[in-house]
């Protein structure tokens, strides 16, 4: 099963995603995630996306994209994937209907976290106590909600015309919201 989640900041799509994963045995793609522990690891990566995320700008796109591309060619993605933090805009959109169509293996749903502004706002901000991020500062939560407006929306569209999507509403608890994503998910396994 190959599922992309996308949606705000503080939108639960990470937690979700790897409920997703634990629940079929697939694995969690996060560009985030890969980032972050580039920066610890102190990788040449990691030296050169620090002070982009500490920014809350996108990483280029020859980046991210050379990182996922190598990410989707391994062994442990080849029974599927939750992929979570990409595309971010159009451009990588674009690039990543080009990798599955070259490996085969289509998206089989999107599922994407409806949530207001204010709401993602609270609970990003909530969120950077719990796990001391440096990126969930007030500025810079601000600076990524209109990247996300401005450059992600657009990709929602996409998916929204392509007729893959499956739009959740994020302001319930996480379980409510699980819930609702094995029926979906059952759907498209059928
Ligand atoms: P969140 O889901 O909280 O927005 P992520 O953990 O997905 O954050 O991403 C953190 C940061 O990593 C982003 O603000 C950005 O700097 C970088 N990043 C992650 N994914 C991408 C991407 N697809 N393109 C460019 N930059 C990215």
């Amino acid at each position: 099963m190959n599922v992309l989640v996308l949606g705000p900041q503080g939108s639960g799509k990470g937690t979700q995603a790897k409920r997703i994963c634990a629940a079929h045995g697939i694995p969690h793609v996060s560009t985030g995630d890969m980032f972050r522990a580039a920066i610890s690891e102190g990788t040449d990566l990691g030296r050169q996306v620090e002070p982009i995320l500490a920014s809350g700008e996108l990483v280029p796109d020859e980046l991210t994209v050379a990182l996922i591309r190598e990410r989707l060619s391994r062994d442990d993605a080849s029974r599927g994937f939750v992929l979570d933090g990409f595309p971010r805009n159009l451009l990588q959109a674009e690039e990543l209907d080009q990798m599955l169509e070259a490996i085969g293996r289509p998206l089989d749903t999107v599922l994407f976290f409806d949530l207001d502004d204010e709401t993602a706002t609270v609970r990003a901000l909530g969120r950077a106590h719990e796990e001391g991020r440096t990126d969930d500062t007030p500025e810079v939560m601000a600076r990524r909600l209109a990247i996300y407006h401005e450059q992600t929306e657009p990709v929602i569209e996409r998916y929204i015309a392509a007729g893959t999507l499956h739009t959740l509403a994020a302001d319930r608890g996480v379980d409510d919201v699980f819930a609702e994503i094995e029926d979906a998910l059952r759907q498209v396994a059928r």
